[in-house]
């Protein structure tokens, strides 16, 4: 086996201890202090010039080893959700005291990212080779885009090529698009009265939210199929129903196959909201939150990942981990259509694509992909039929196969990282293919400057 691999062994100790003091730990969007601390504090230890507060988000950072070209990225997440939190390996649904939880894997997505890094670096040390690796700590991904933020202020901007991971359900390169999309929170001011004994001289803000997002239903129809608007009421202006609203707001969140298309759909939901304000006698003002792009894919990379999953080959489940999974399929994920009792933890490498498939959700990978070559893969550490942003995920964070399987990982992008920085055709022919794709203009920002990023707790009223 390649040192850089046995690296990612000796080191699997520490990753896993990473993980879990992550999932120990939940933090969610642009809050995740704990975690930011102690992945730059392996960092340091490890070697690494550490820099923190990236783009001016205090949960935002980054580890560089090496000097020279090329320089290469690898991205970390490690945020949390709200309300999933949930004891590890039960298979009944059993919240703990906080209410966060890694509902969707980023405890490993940080480690196995961090995993990759160290190898990397252990590589360029030991054999001197030109080349600098920069793990990236990018938090916020879940509600926030926070990498949408640091690509926007430029701190992509010097990378030949980034790679990155997701844990996932099955071992394959990435070949799902992700929507872009834009978060705005609109906001209704009305006029305060006795509902009963003076109505008529009340102005309802939560009239006009309603209103709003009746005339969005009927927008729905005439958007195309590819797009999706969601909303949540933030503020319903109180709780008494004898008092007229004054105040009240509404987060939006639009998706769309590019910004183009995102950004024509929010100017015509900014009418309805002007539209809502007319119709209530009602001041109508809103306040861009975020956005991120929609990802662009690269296959010179894929080719490279998928390669590298099939080298370093794919850790065969052991019966404690089979177990485990087959408790989950029969009880907590029963009725999910791909949770399988009989064989419940997927095996093997997916056959090499070019496809490019169709997906309804967003990424802030996204935007990195719009500023360098940019791809990942996912490996799988939950048993099969394990929905996105749930509890039964969180449950199986701390798992021996989540743990194996973020090893796995770490393993395939290191070697990707390794090759890339050795090869200069292949890292040529990535550039060339990410030139065509993005186009002469390149990548446009979608979040307008001054905005900064909000937290969830920020945006709840
Ligand atoms: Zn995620």
């Amino acid at each position: 086996m390649e040192r850089y691999l046995t690296v990612v062994e000796e080191k699997a100790d520490l990753l896993r201890e990473t993980a879990d003091y992550l999932w120990d730990n939940p933090e969610t969007a642009f809050t995740e202090f704990k975690a930011a601390e102690r992945i730059c504090k392996v960092l340091r230890d490890e070697g690494f010039t550490v820099e923190e507060g990236l783009a001016n988000i205090k949960t935002a950072f980054s580890g560089t080893y090496g000097s020279g070209k090329p320089v290469i990225g690898i991205l970390g997440e490690y945020d949390a959700l709200s309300g999933l939190s949930q004891e590890s390996g039960c298979t009944e649904r059993k919240p703990l005291a906080h209410g966060e939880g890694h509902g969707c894997g980023h405890n490993l997505y940080g480690a196995g990212a961090l995993g990759a890094a160290i190898a990397v670096k252990e590589w360029l040390k030991e054999t001197g080779h030109p080349g600098t690796v920069i793990f990236f700590g990018t938090p916020g991904e879940e509600g926030g885009s926070g990498k949408a933020f640091m690509a926007r202020d430029g701190v992509f901007d010097g990378l030949d090529a980034a790679i990155t991971w997701h844990p996932g359900a099955k071992n394959k390169i990435w070949t799902a698009m992700s929507l872009s999309n834009y978060q705005i929170l609109y906001k209704f001011d009305g006029i305060a009265s006795h509902a009963g004994g003076k109505p008529e001289l009340g102005r309802s803000a939560l009239d006009a939210v309603e209103l709003m997002n009746v005339g969005v239903q009927f927008l729905r129809e005439h958007i195309p199929s590819s797009c999706r608007i969601h909303y949540a009421i933030t503020d319903t202006g109180g709780f008494s129903p004898n008092v007229v609203q004054p105040h009240a707001e509404v987060l939006y969140l639009i998706r769309g196959v590019n910004n183009r298309i995102v950004k024509e759909i929010y100017e015509r939901v900014n009418d309805i909201a002007k539209g809502a304000a007319l119709m209530t006698g009602t001041k109508e003002s809103h306040e861009f939150i975020k956005a991120c792009s929609n990802l662009v894919q690269n296959n010179a990379l894929r080719k490279l990942l998928h390669d590298k999953l099939v080298e370093v080959g794919a850790p065969v489940p052991d019966e404690a981990d089979i177990r485990v999974a087959r408790a989950f399929a029969e009880t907590a994920l029963a009725g999910y259509p791909e949770a399988d009792p009989e064989d419940p933890i997927y095996r093997g490498i997916e056959a090499y694509t070019e496809e490019e498939t169709p997906d309804f959700s967003s990424t802030d990978v996204g935007d990195v992909s719009w500023v360098c070559p940019t791809a990942q893969i996912q490996t799988a550490t939950r048993a099969k039929g394990t929905p996105a942003h749930s509890w039964q995920l969180v449950a199986q964070g701390k798992l021996p196969l989540a743990h194996k399987m973020t090893v796995y990982a770490a393993k395939v992008m290191a070697a990707a990282v390794v090759e890339l920085v050795q090869n200069e055709d292949l890292l040529r022919q990535a550039k060339e293919e990410h030139q065509k794709r993005v186009g002469p203009k390149g990548y446009e920002a979608p979040i307008p400057k001054g905005v900064v990023p909000r937290s969830m707790d920020s945006l709840r009223k």
